[in-house]
């Protein structure tokens, strides 16, 4: 099928990209990497009056290593991000995620902000984004605002920005780096969207050898990424490096079924649910246990 019609805008920057959604464009939508929207349009699962292609701005593709953050263009293409020396040794967690997203023709044209705007709960970037407290910078007729990831996603395809506004950049903290992570995910064939993921951070104070936070997402088998903040702290309570292998074997037990209780509403209406829940509550125990691997070898 074709998409029904449409007029075309090419913004030459964020202002007039700003401009054209408030006035000529008012009915449209923003195109970026086209990954999702085009195949919407020509299914006809989205009709929008007008597009407004934000691909001839090149300065919102960028990424950038600023003192305590990253800050990363929303235009920024996904092979730049994976292909990112930056990335790879700031943000480890971030780079084993994004090889996992579709296939490398996807990866050419898909953008962080597509991604994120578009919020589809099976998506990599908006689950590992929440783990690592990512602020996401968004600009509108009215200025610009901040949103945490965390208050970004409020369910199936459903983001906190208003119509008007545009994703800018993604900011993401550095201040405290990981000692172990892991982002671990199952879909049917490699490059499919993911059934359910889980995305792993375990932090420590200086060289101490207990854990003492950790931040643990899960996405696709839930409408939004979800954090599972009891699995948080029971591994904050009771994992440090010097943990035996029997007791840690009983933490890893428990933590899986305290994720799947966790997440039990969440899943709640969806096909499969106990199948969902289990397989989620696997996928948290073998990511904690990968990232705990991780921080015993530094
Ligand atoms: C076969 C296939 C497999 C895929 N597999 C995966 C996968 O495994 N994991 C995964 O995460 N994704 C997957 N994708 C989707 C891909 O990652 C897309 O790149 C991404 O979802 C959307 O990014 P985009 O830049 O292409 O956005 P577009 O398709 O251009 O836009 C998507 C939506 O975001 C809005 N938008 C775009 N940019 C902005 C902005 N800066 N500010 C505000 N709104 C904006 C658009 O208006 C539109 O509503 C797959 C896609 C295909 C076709």
């Amino acid at each position: 099928m074709k998409p029904s019609r449409f007029r075309y805008y090419r913004a030459g920057s964020l202002q007039e990209a700003m401009d054209l959604l408030s006035g000529p464009a008012a009915d449209g939508k923003l195109l970026a990497g086209g990954q999702s929207l085009i195949p919407l349009l020509n299914l006809r699962l989205a009709r929008p009056e007008a597009l407004v292609d934000l691909n001839a701005i090149p300065s919102l593709s960028y990424i950038r290593s600023e003192g305590a953050e990253i800050a990363i263009g929303a235009l920024t293409r996904h092979r730049e991000m994976e292909f990112s020396a930056v990335l790879a040794e700031e943000l480890p967690l971030l780079a084993e995620a994004i090889p996992q997203i579709g296939h490398p023709a996807i990866r050419n044209r898909g953008t962080l902000g597509g991604s994120l705007a578009h919020a589809d709960p099976a998506a990599e970037l908006p689950c590992v984004l929440t783990a690592l407290d990512a602020h996401l910078v968004a600009a509108g007729p009215d200025g610009e605002r901040v949103i945490r990831a965390e208050d970004f996603f409020v369910g199936f395809y459903a983001t906190t920005l208003a119509h008007q506004e545009i994703l800018k950049e993604v900011r993401i903290p550095l201040d405290r780096r990981p000692a172990g992570w892991s982002f671990l995910e199952f879909a049917r064939r490699h490059g499919d969207f993911a059934l359910s993921e889980a995305s792993v951070l375990l932090f420590t104070e200086g060289d101490g050898d207990r854990c003492t936070s950790a931040r643990v997402v899960v996405g696709g088998s839930v409408e939004r990424p979800v954090r599972v903040k009891g699995v948080e702290k029971l591994i904050q309570d009771e994992i440090s490096l010097s943990t035996q292998a029997a007791p840690l074997a009983d933490v890893l037990r428990r933590t899986e079924q305290l994720a799947e209780t966790e997440i039990q509403s969440a899943i709640a209406g969806k096909e499969n649910p106990d199948y969902l829940c289990h397989l989620t509550g696997v996928l948290v125990r073998r990511g904690l246990e990968s990232a705990i691997g991780r921080w015993r070898k530094t």
